[in-house]
């Protein structure tokens, strides 16, 4: 049987409560899938946490030679740190996992044999959510379904970032180069033979999200404007809709001049009609502005993460080099 390489990828920020649990049920799940001729490693991205992670993943690599390491050097958010670990990965597939065991890894072998099959791209869907209130599940649910109808690229609804890449699908992935990641969008755009396994999301081993409403708010503004020009459309609409009222009211206006006269009157319609262009024409601009702004970002041409260290693991042989 031939061996094939897979590395499990994991962000971690502030995950030293967590990743002790963790790890063990990933290594669990690796020496099981060695009789299968799957050659497991695991990376730990640890996107510049202030708690003791790096401490608590340098003891994880010192026991375990397929553990290797990086360490960002301040945090870049979760997509970043994503990025700069399939950076890192040398060969073979990759899987996506959450750091605070809400994606179980005891579902690897599942997505193993659906890359077997020949996907490209196997993903976790969510059946259920444990320990997320009503509120982060009812945004979440709207969020998905809105991005759906506006983006062009296919995006798999209730899906986030716990799936399996094939070696080609990472490559492809590894050329998307744009500073604001929405990852979920990014796999879609990719394509390739995908499939869905449907999961339950469990509650966190330790800890708290770190996405707060506010930060959840901006990841989606960051969807919307990354896979979609829709919201910019909105501004012509708008305002093909206001002249044409504009031209109705003003016939309007002209017609009882001429029949009933002109007395003079108006200024709560006035007020009105003032507010509501100034209103919409703000908007608008705000719309631009968010475009042009992340044009920008782009235009700057920064690294997408720094790397403070990288600790290749120590079980790394010379075939692999
Ligand atoms: N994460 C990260 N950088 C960040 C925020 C989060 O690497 O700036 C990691 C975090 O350690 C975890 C994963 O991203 O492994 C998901 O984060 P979290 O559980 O807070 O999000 P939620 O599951 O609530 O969506
Ligand atoms: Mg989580």
């Amino acid at each position: 049987m031939t061996r094939e390489r897979l590395t499990v990828v994991v962000a971690a920020f502030n995950e030293a409560d967590a990743l002790p649990a963790l790890h063990p049920r990933i290594a669990a799940v690796l020496d099981a899938l060695v009789a299968e001729g799957v050659d497991g490693h695991v990376l730990y991205v640890d996107d510049g946490s202030r708690d003791r992670t790096w401490a608590v993943l340098d003891d994880l690599a010192a026991a375990d030679p397929r553990v290797s390491l990086l360490r960002l050097s301040r945090n870049f958010g979760k997509e970043a740190a994503l990025t700069a670990g399939l950076d890192r990965v040398e060969a073979g597939a990759a899987l996506i996992l959450d750091a605070d065991g809400q994606d179980p890894p005891e579902l690897i072998p599942a997505f193993v044999a659906k890359w077997r099959q020949g996907y490209d791209d196997v993903h976790g869907t969510r059946t259920a959510r444990d320990g997320e209130g009503w509120f982060k599940r009812a945004t979440a649910h709207a969020f998905y379904r809105v991005m759906q109808r506006l983006s062009k690229t296919p995006i798999p609804t209730d899906t986030g970032d716990f799936r399996l890449l094939s070696p080609r699908a990472l490559a492809a992935l590894r050329q998307l180069r744009e500073r604001h990641r929405f990852m979920k969008g990014l796999f879609g755009w990719v394509g390739f033979e995908q499939v869905a396994i449907p999961y339950h999301r469990e509650a966190r081993l330790a800890g708290r999200s770190k996405f707060n409403a506010w930060r959840l708010w901006n990841f989606a503004l960051e969807g919307v404007t990354s896979f979609s020009t829709a919201p910019l459309r909105v501004a012509t609409y708008l305002g093909v809709m206001t002249a044409l009222l504009a031209f109705v009211y003003a016939l309007w206006i002209v017609v009882k001049a001429l029949f009933w006269g002109d007395p003079v009157a108006g200024w709560p319609t006035m007020m009105t009609v003032i507010l509501l262009l100034g209103g919409v024409q703000l908007m608008a601009l705000g719309m631009i502005g968010e475009y042009l702004g992340r044009l920008y970002e782009e235009s700057k041409q920064r690294p997408l993460y720094l790397v403070d260290r990288w600790r290749p693991a120590a079980g790394v042989s010379l075939a692999d080099l």
